[in-house]
């Protein structure tokens, strides 16, 4: 089974490597720059990154873009540093030969604009890297069928990321009724398109909307719920990235013990 975590590139990008060895991982996720800053540096130690990804058993490697942008946004300024943002990240990934771009939608006031304001940012942009879309806790991209909306209306390859926290949050629940939100997922979007799993416990209830990770088996999601999610068929093949944020109670390398124990 595939499973990795969000780990810092602090000490470049070849560093997500050893990052990821040491908390006993086998894919992982980064940011290519810092997510609170439009600021990009040209990726450095290309080559060194792209020589050890061919050589290590650590994929997929995802980049996850900055939390500043929103394709959705009306405001000019804003959008134009979306697109940049966005375009650069799909360079980044093409020259470290990662394989996917992970992204949020975004957030309009009038979700039917965002949607199309979404759909027509994505379709002036060209690349042949991956793109994931993930699932958000509320507005754009809590429904399936947002997803869905713009998979069928964009030209480049896209499918999504499924983040359990958010999931839950959103309505989708995925402790009492799994196989069915995984129906919903494979009417709308067909579960083929299903890339990449967030593995994140829920702070809050069932539809809270609210987005607050927790570690994994103390959050409202559950021990049982994490190991029907990790031990389901349709599921078990894809890699998951734990994203809950390290603190006094757990790190990552605990929380990918943890859910190994869970795998049956
Ligand atoms: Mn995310
Ligand atoms: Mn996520
Ligand atoms: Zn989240």
């Amino acid at each position: 089974m595939r499973i990795g975590a969000h780990v810092s590139i602090s000490k470049g990008f070849p560093s997500v490597f050893d990052e990821i060895k040491s908390i006993g991982g086998n894919c992982a996720q980064i940011f290519s720059h810092s997510p609170r800053s439009w600021r990009f540096k040209d990726p450095q130690n290309v080559e060194e990154f792209r020589e050890r990804y061919k050589k290590e058993d650590i994929k997929p490697i995802v980049i996850h873009n900055s939390y500043l942008v929103n394709l959705a946004s009306m405001d000019e300024e804003l959008h134009k540093k979306s697109m940049e943002n966005t375009i650069k990240e799909f360079e980044t990934a093409k020259s470290l030969g990662i394989d996917y771009v992970n992204i949020h939608p975004g957030s309009n006031r009038d979700p039917k604009i965002g949607l199309r304001r979404i759909i027509d940012s994505l379709n002036r942009i060209e690349t042949d890297v991956y793109l994931l879309l993930e699932n958000t806790a509320s507005k754009i991209g809590s429904k399936f069928e947002d997803l869905e909306y713009i998979i069928e209306n964009i030209e480049i390859e896209t499918g999504i990321t499924l983040d359990t926290c958010h999931a839950y949050a959103a309505g989708y629940d995925i402790v009492n009724d799994l196989d069915g939100v995984i129906g919903r997922i494979d009417e709308s979007i067909g579960l083929k398109k299903l890339k990449l799993i967030h593995l994140n416990d829920s702070k809050f209830d069932l539809g809270s909307k609210r987005d607050r990770h927790e570690h994994i088996g103390i959050g409202k999601i559950g021990v049982d719920g994490f190991r029907k999610i990790i031990n389901h068929p349709e599921l078990r093949k894809i890699p998951k990235i734990l994203e809950t944020p390290v603190d006094q109670r757990r790190g990552f390398k605990e929380n990918i013990e943890f859910v190994k124990r869970l795998i049956e």
